[in-house]
């Protein structure tokens, strides 16, 4: 904080920009004395092969949209980047809705350079279709058992921004949270994608998590922490994952 009360560069004061539809606004937080510009990605991405197929990922946006809800309520400036998810936006939040994984790293990378934080929340798809038929891809008048669809490998949003994250003028350095849904060997996995995506805490959990409405996940940080939530509701991690940040 200056001495004439006001927040140092890059630390912003929130913008109400969409109110959302989620019902009658419920009073907000009192203002933090340090409000953050918090960028959160949620949903799954899209990759298309044709006007009406895709390739996509398993993924109801709930955990993201937690913590956008949880961050607005606590005062802060948010933007959500959304994949194609039907959920309302919370009230106080920035929405930018996205479809692929090239999409979201644009709107994403934008978006970063004047937050305080990233919680990537978001499964994006690695890999995406090499080309996208204009019409339908007529794969089965051919009336071959099998075919190939070639894929190429998509940007890691995260491991973009994680490299970004130490840039910047005269600021510190942003908070980046990432997640690892992972099915076996989950603690290894979760610390490798802490390294080489150059994240400060990701959040591991499994796939009893999607489209539920508790998780049990474990927080591992890059100071060497490790902190296990057992059976949460969505939103109460959220709030963990916003007290995070915000230290
Ligand atoms: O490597 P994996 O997909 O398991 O990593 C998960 C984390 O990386 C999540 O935070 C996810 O949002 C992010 N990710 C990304 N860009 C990708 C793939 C994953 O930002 N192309």
């Amino acid at each position: 904080m200056k001495p004439d009360g006001r927040p140092p560069e890059g630390h912003r004061a929130p913008r109400r920009v969409s109110m959302g539809r989620s019902g009658p606004m419920r009073r907000p937080h009192a203002p933090r004395p340090h409000p953050l510009h918090i960028l959160v990605t949620a949903g799954p991405t899209r990759e298309h092969i044709d006007p009406v197929r895709f390739l996509s990922n398993e993924s109801s946006g709930r955990m993201g949209f937690a913590v956008a809800e949880a961050a607005a309520r606590r005062g802060h400036r948010v933007t959500l980047v959304a994949g194609p998810v039907g959920l309302p936006t919370p009230a106080g939040v920035e929405r930018c809705d996205v479809v692929s994984a090239r999409q979201m790293l644009a709107q994403a990378r934008k978006a970063f350079r004047s937050a305080d934080a990233l919680v990537m929340a978001a499964a994006v798809a690695d890999y995406r279709p090499r080309r996208r038929w204009a019409g339908k891809w007529r794969v089965k008048d051919r009336r071959a058992e099998s075919a190939t669809l070639e894929l190429v490998r998509n940007p890691d949003i995260l491991a973009t921004l994680g490299r970004d994250k130490a840039r910047g003028r005269s600021r510190p350095p942003r908070r980046v949270v990432g997640f690892a849904l992972e099915t076996a060997q989950g603690d290894r996995r979760a610390l490798a994608k802490l390294r080489h995506k150059n994240a400060d805490w990701i959040v591991l959990n499994d796939d009893s998590a999607l489209n539920a409405e508790r998780a049990s996940v474990i927080l591992f940080g890059s100071d060497g922490s490790k902190r296990r939530l057992r059976r949460r509701s969505k939103r109460a991690i959220a709030e963990v994952l916003v007290e995070l940040v915000e230290s």
